[in-house]
């Protein structure tokens, strides 16, 4: 919740809508209380008005002020008569409140004062030297309703004024919500991902040279795929050549070193290769119709024999799916190994787990083993990535086994993920969603 608020309060969109609101009160304030300003200093003609209306109300009430007359009076209007001096009295809506606080002084000719807010107005007439009539009139029913009126009309327009900004806003900045599920996209490895050029200007402009950019990216990659695949290629034939002629040469110390340093760059290559080609989807995938249940006992029944054991733990129905049997054979024997070969000699057995859970089908690789280093958990699928070379050169592998795991992954448009503590163990967990 917090984080959301924090994303919220930082994100160009608020902070936008909150100078442009900031900016719409600020001048609806100024323009309103010039409008005042201005309105009070020329109404003079309303304002004699009001001076000529109190000294006629003050001569109703008479001199000395009459407190019966003060009271017929009250009853034409909502109005409160106050009389201070020597003698006190106040007659008519004696109870109603009145925004004294408020009051601001309007006009004053002989004594007589003019004080008015929102349609209240006070009219402070002297009687004589100590006393004074105080005329308080209250808005009547139709101009309570009208101010109601325009003040819920002020209200819905200003609502409706924010509402058209958000709008607007929204649609001006879809194009930096667009940009950022592409950075996110090709951040993640999808760099054919493009982003919708919309709009004209700056914005338009910034997709269309990001687009350019992936476009290049994806080139420059697919380049060094090619290039990839092409030497893998070309290595392997006069390295198989080369191994069989030293195979048939009298096994002495030196062939046999040399053959198994041949073995090894074979089996690089070989690798290199299953990658390179993973990555072009069409030859990779070939999905059909799989028991997954069945496809999982019987490729972990394999490691049944090896330290540290195997639990299998799959649902007791079959469990389908399309995907490309082959390829997840491989690519869980990658994690089934891995976890072997990272377990500890006295760490309890691996665990494979299949399950059919709300996000998808989930397929759990656990270890008890030596763990992997926090550092290290972000760079882990990338190609020839280990995760320090003592550790490597005791279970000789190159760091290409995961990224291939992860090209098949993806290939089959599921999602791997892995926590690890270390000398804990290790989870790898695949989500094949539904
Ligand atoms: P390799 O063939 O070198 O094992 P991988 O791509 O399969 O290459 O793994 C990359 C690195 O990740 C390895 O060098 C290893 O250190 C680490 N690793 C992979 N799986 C595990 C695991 N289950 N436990 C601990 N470390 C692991």
């Amino acid at each position: 919740m917090a984080k959301v608020c924090r994303k919220v309060r930082q994100s160009l969109f608020t902070k936008l809508a909150l100078v442009l609101t900031v900016g719409i009160i600020a001048i609806n304030a100024v323009t309103f209380s010039l409008y005042v300003n201005q309105k009070r200093e020329h109404d003079t003609t309303l304002n004699r008005g009001l001076i000529i209306y109190a000294r006629s109300l003050a001569e109703q009430v008479g001199s000395p002020p009459s407190k019966a007359r003060a009271e017929a009076l009250a009853r034409q209007g909502p109005m409160r008569i106050t009389l201070k001096g020597a003698q006190s009295w106040v007659v008519g809506e004696t109870e109603k409140r009145f925004p004294e606080r408020f009051l601001e002084p309007r006009f004053s000719i002989d004594g007589i004062e003019v004080l008015n807010i929102h349609e209240n107005y006070r009219l402070r007439v002297p009687v004589d030297a100590h006393a004074t009539l105080i005329f308080d009139l209250f808005p009547t029913q139709a101009q309570r309703f009208a101010l109601k009126k325009f003040g819920w009309f002020s209200l819905a327009a200003t609502c409706l004024v924010m509402f058209l900004i958000y709008c607007a806003l929204r649609h001006y900045l879809r194009p930096i919500q667009w940009l950022t599920e592409g950075a996110s996209a090709v951040r993640d490895g999808e760099l054919d991902y493009r982003v919708r050029e919309k709009g004209t200007g700056e914005l338009r402009e910034l997709t269309e040279t990001f687009n350019q950019m992936s476009t290049r990216l994806e080139t420059l990659v697919e380049g060094q795929r090619e290039l990839l695949l092409g030497v893998s290629h070309e290595l392997r034939t006069p390295l198989t050549r080369l191994k069989l002629r030293l195979e048939m040469l009298d096994t002495t110390a030196d062939t046999a070193a040399i053959c198994t340093n041949i073995r090894q760059m074979e089996a690089m290559i070989t690798s290199l290769l299953d990658t390179a080609k993973m990555h072009r989807e069409a030859d990779g995938i070939r999905r059909r119709t799989t028991d997954l249940t069945r496809l999982i006992t019987e490729l972990a029944e394999a490691y049944r024999e090896q330290a540290p054991g195997i639990i299998i733990d799959v649902p007791s129905y079959a469990l389908t799916l399309d995907i490309d049997p082959d390829k997840i054979t491989m690519a869980l024997n990658m994690l089934l190994d891995n976890a072997m070969k990272y377990s500890k000699p006295d760490s309890p057995a691996v665990e494979i787990t299949l399950r059919r859970q709300d996000q998808g089908i989930t397929i759990v690789v656990r270890d008890y083993g030596i763990g992997i280093p926090e550092k290290s958990i972000n760079h882990l699928f990338e190609p020839f990535y280990r995760v320090d070379e003592s550790r490597t050169r005791e279970t000789g592998g190159y760091g290409l086994g995961l990224h291939l795991c992860r090209s098949i992954v993806d290939a089959h448009g599921a999602d791997i993920h892995v926590e690890s503590t270390p000398d804990q163990g290790t989870v790898f967990r695949i989500v094949f969603p539904q």
